[in-house]
């Protein structure tokens, strides 16, 4: 069995308890005379919490089949009426499938119900469909594949849910469109969206106290249960007084930070230093490496002019990478390198820090997040489902530097296109540029600055000890045709990272945009994600 990579989406966790106490043996227990299987789907709903849980569709049929000894048609109509399916990622890696050997071994019954399942639903689209195998085929819960059978669980999650949801606006579109079409075309009104949020509570009142006292202070605590509170935030954006405050928390909780730093890295930081984060899961498609290919431009560009004046920064990055994900942990290996070399050269002393926190976790995030500035959202457009680290850190007063993907299109569109930082290709400049033939190698030539951080990253500048650690970057950039698109962002991303350092040198400016970020963080509260989810999934009222 080939054993692929699971990269989970952090911010799956927060569905994991809902309705755990509801499932079948309850209803069951409770209704012990006479069950009446026809009220499930009225008294229970079951989140399919992305595509991993989704065998519990065959195990309920099983139940209900074999135990409880209905009839097919009327098992199918109560589980599709129970469960619903929210899908997290469209990497690849995470659309789960099953071979068929194993399950033959593991789950016969299941397996049976499965192929039982699969044959009525495309009975179903031959009806409409009849000629049109290549879309049978997309469809089908078997893959039938050179001799390897499997079981494709994402397609099982959305034949056996009532309710298909992606998890910002452009995610949910992509779904529809591409991911999905094929089930799009077929259940238009099966999909939907559910934008994810974060609470408040944890993100802003536990995590940054000093901001959170603050600003009840000033419109009260009413946003600790109505995010949308934060609005009343806005008539102080232009605030000196107010402003000045603001910017004095933020130094405060760069101190803390700094203070940690200094314990874990031994790396001093200059509080008075731009604090640049990029923290989350180390993937490809988060495009660390893009961030990295900046800080040795910088680099650079204060070596070539020691004489310049340069807006100090603190790179932070911190994340974790999946235990069989060799690259990621290159990419880990690449940053702890850059901050060897950076904190070590007397000529950008001053200027320039990079630090890798190591084990990052939620309490590392909450240290982290209030005292960071500019926060690093820069996945290639169209594969960042939502994101809930954005909303974190614009919460807590940081302005994002994000490409147009996942909620950050959704963030710009609260907090104004001239409060946030945006660059790089939208995701139909990337359908685009490969549909056309994407040659990374143009981008390397074309580009001096890019063409040099690239050669010293070959030339081992950056593992003196082991020139060639660092060639298998190198490759995937250019031999083997650059995935991600970061050459492609390369010459945006500088010259959008400028812009920022012009903004960060008008202290009132940087401000009044932090604070309107804060001010319209209102939607993103998980308050209004769980409502949501509520009232058009579930079909219940808050109590
Ligand atoms: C919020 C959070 C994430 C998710 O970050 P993204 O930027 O949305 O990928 C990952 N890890 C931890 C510890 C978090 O708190």
């Amino acid at each position: 069995m080939v054993v692929r990579k699971i990269i989970i989406c952090p911010c799956f966790y927060f569905l994991f308890i809902l309705f755990a106490f509801f499932y079948p043996q309850k209803h069951l227990s409770t209704h012990k005379n006479k069950p009446q299987f026809e009220e499930l789907p009225d008294k229970v709903a079951i989140q399919l919490n992305d595509t991993h849980p989704s065998i519990a569709i065959a195990e309920l049929m099983r139940v209900l089949v074999d135990i409880e000894e209905l009839e097919w048609e009327k098992a199918w109509q109560i589980t599709v009426n129970t469960f619903a399916y929210t899908n997290h990622t469209i990497m690849p890696e995470a659309m789960e499938k099953w071979p068929v050997s194993l399950m033959e071994h593991l789950l016969p019954r299941h397996l049976r119900i499965i192929y039982e399942i699969n044959h009525r639903f495309l009975l179903d689209v031959r009806k409409t469909h009849n000629e049109d195998f290549d879309r049978q085929c997309k469809m089908s819960i078997i893959e039938e594949g050179d001799g390897n059978k499997m079981v494709k669980m994402a397609n099982l999650a959305i034949v056996g849910s009532h309710s298909v949801n992606g998890v910002s606006d452009y995610h949910t579109k992509l779904l529809k469109k591409e991911v999905f079409k094929e089930f799009h075309d077929y259940w238009p009104n099966k999909f939907n969206n559910k934008t994810n949020g974060i609470t408040q509570r944890r993100w802003l009142k536990s995590c940054n106290p000093e901001l959170a006292n603050f600003i009840s202070e000033n419109i009260g605590d009413g946003w600790i249960t109505d995010l949308f509170e934060l609005k009343k935030l806005i008539p102080f954006a232009n605030d000196n007084e107010f402003q000045e405050k603001w910017l004095e928390i933020k130094r405060n909780n760069k101190s803390r930070l700094a203070r940690y730093i200094k314990k874990h890295n031994n790396i001093d930081l200059d509080v008075n230093s731009l604090f640049d984060s990029h923290a989350k899961r180390i993937h490809e498609y988060k495009r660390q490496l893009l961030n990295a290919l900046h800080v040795i431009a910088l680099y650079n560009q204060i070596k070539a002019n020691p004489e310049k004046e340069f807006v100090p920064r603190s790179f932070i990055f911190s994340g974790k990478a999946a235990p069989s994900y060799s690259f990621a942990k290159l990419i880990i290996k690449l940053l702890n390198s850059i901050a060897d070399v950076v904190n070590n050269d007397n000529d950008v002393k001053e200027k320039l820090k990079v630090v890798f926190l190591a084990n990052y976790s939620v309490s590392l995030a909450e240290l982290l997040v209030p005292a960071t500035e500019l926060s690093e959202q820069i996945s290639t457009a169209g594969t960042e489902a939502s994101g809930t680290g954005n909303m974190k850190f614009a919460l807590n007063g940081a302005l994002i530097i994000g490409t147009l993907d996942g909620a950050n299109i959704e963030i710009k569109d609260e907090v104004g296109v001239d409060n946030i930082f945006i660059f790089g290709l939208t995701g139909d400049g990337i359908a685009d540029l490969r549909a056309t033939g994407y040659n990374p190698w143009d981008y390397y030539n074309n580009n001096p600055e890019l063409k040099q951080v690239i050669d010293m990253i070959n030339n081992g500048f950056f593992s003196q000890s082991q020139p060639d650690l660092f060639k298998p970057v190198v490759d995937s950039l250019l031999q083997n045709g650059d995935q991600y698109f970061v050459l492609a962002d390369f010459e945006q991303f500088v010259r959008c990272q400028a812009k920022v350092a012009e903004t960060y040198k008008k202290p009132n400016d940087w401000a009044r945009m932090s604070i309107l970020n804060t001010a319209n963080m209102g939607s993103f509260s998980s308050d209004r994600t769980i409502m949501e989810y509520a009232k058009d999934i579930w079909n219940v009222k808050p109590v």
